[in-house]
Formats: C-alpha cells, structure tokens, sequence
C-alpha cells in the first residue's frame, strides 16, 4: 500500500479487533517515511460498505464521537480562535467555508456571537446554516476553508486534494482540526482508533501537506485544537500572531514556519 502523503510504501503495522460494525479485526499499516498510519481495512472496503459503517456508527452514537461537553467547548473555542484572528487581519475578510461541517455548530456560533458568516457544505449532512451545494462551491474562491474531524475520515488523497482547493491562492488560509501526535502509537487500546476512523497524521506528514500545497506557516491554539496553515511568508504573519498575544497577555497562538508541532 502507498503512503497517500509521500507515496513512500507503507507496512503492516498493527491490528484492532472491533466487535460492533461487523468490523472484526480491522489491520492498520504505517508509512516508514512520514510516519502517516492508516486502516487498510478501511481504505479497501467498497464505497457502499463504508456509508454503511457511517451511517451505522453515527445513528448509534447520534453523531457525537467524543463527550458533547468537551466537543461543544471546542467548537466555542474554534469559532473565539477564527473570531479573534479576523481582528488581527490574519484570517482576510471573504468567503469562509466550513467543508465537512456536519450540523454546522461553528457555522452558528460565528453567526449568533461574533458575527461573522461561514458557509458549509457536507457530503453526508444537512447544515443547519448557511449551507451551500456541491455546485455551490467556488474552487480557489475562499479566504479560509475550515475543516473539523474530517482528515481522520478520509480514505484517498483526491479528498484530501478536494478539500484543499477550495482555499483562494496567494492569501488564502487552510484551518484543520485533528489529532497530530509526533508518532502514532502502536496500541490496539489507543482512543483515537474509533471504528470510523481511518487515517491517523503525524507532524512529519502534515509538513509534508503544507509543503506540498503551498502553505509556508502556521499556528495552533490548544483549546480549539486547531491549526490555521498560511499561504503568506512568516516574516508577514508573525507580527501579528505576536500583536495579538501579546493583547492576551499569554501565548494565546503557538507560531512556527512550517508546521506547528505542538504534540510531541
Ligand atoms: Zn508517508
């Protein structure tokens, strides 16, 4: 199997066995280059057989994939992030679009509390806000396109590519939320490993997507857990990271060229 970040070979690396999902014994393979892991279970099930999981695993868990406490304070903490960086200019004015948005709860909260406007747009849901279709969406046409708890669902490379071209050039930024360890532990019990999940970033490989795609820096806040990737030199955005910090009083964004390895 090829690695869908470097195309470098990927190896067996190590099995779970699920006992809900008619999963059974779901084997994940891992690229020796940028440490990037995923299902191969996964990745060779039919088109069919993976809605089906989808929509099996979502109605049973009515769409909540970790504590709703937790989840919904995350959602808050993305939209204070997107808010406060649109203050900073770091994020320009234009269209926003929240790809893979389910129900659209950044989208709203964006709407009620900041005001500010985030269209959305889901594959398999319908957003309660500012949805807009497939047809709807503008190639290179957004200032930022956000996207949360998708990456760990994506089967291809074209998806990932999909996503990503909807970010304007030259000034547009690419937002993801995600978990990025340094190195994927090779643990049957680790709790990321839930049974929709099927691709599993490491710093390394999220470098290599940025570079890959034209993206030259990036910040992440801890509570939102998310990292908005720039397309502008860091000489440019630095400035304002450190202007908009430093209205905090703390380390509200952690900064680097490149991208920001904050789980290491
Ligand atoms: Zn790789």
């Amino acid at each position: 199997m090829q690695c869908m970040i470097c195309q470098s070979g990927m190896q067996y690396f190590f099995s779970k066995t699920f006992t809900q999902f008619d999963l059974d014994q779901v084997d994940y393979w891992k690229c020796s280059a940028c440490g990037f892991a995923a299902s191969k279970t996964h990745l060779d099930m039919s088109d069919e057989r993976w809605a089906r999981l989808n929509n099996d695993f979502h109605s049973q868990t009515h769409y909540t994939e970790d504590n709703p406490y937790n989840r919904n304070q995350r959602y808050f903490n993305q939209a204070l992030m997107l808010s406060l960086m649109r203050k900073q200019d770091l994020i320009p004015a234009g269209d926003w679009l929240d790809w893979g948005c389910g129900v659209g709860a950044v989208a709203r909260l964006l709407r009620d509390y900041f005001d500010l406007r985030l269209d959305t747009y889901d594959k398999y849901f319908t957003p309660e806000v500012n949805a807009v279709t497939a047809s709807a969406l503008k190639p290179c046409g957004h200032q930022l396109v956000l996207n949360t708890a998708v990456f760990e669902h994506v089967r291809d490379r074209a998806t990932l590519n999909e996503i990503e071209s909807y970010v304007k050039p030259d000034s547009g930024c690419l937002a993801v939320h995600t978990l990025v360890p340094e190195n994927v532990p090779a643990n049957p019990d680790w709790m990321y490993l839930l049974p929709v999940h099927c691709a599993f970033h490491t710093n390394r490989s999220m470098q290599l997507l940025m570079d890959q795609w034209g993206y030259r820096c990036s910040v992440y806040n801890e509570h939102a857990k998310l990292w908005v990737m720039f397309r502008e030199a860091p000489a440019a955005i630095e400035p304002k990271v450190a202007a908009l910090n430093k209205a905090m009083g703390w380390q509200y964004l952690h900064f680097k060229p490149g991208f920001m390895d904050y789980w290491k």
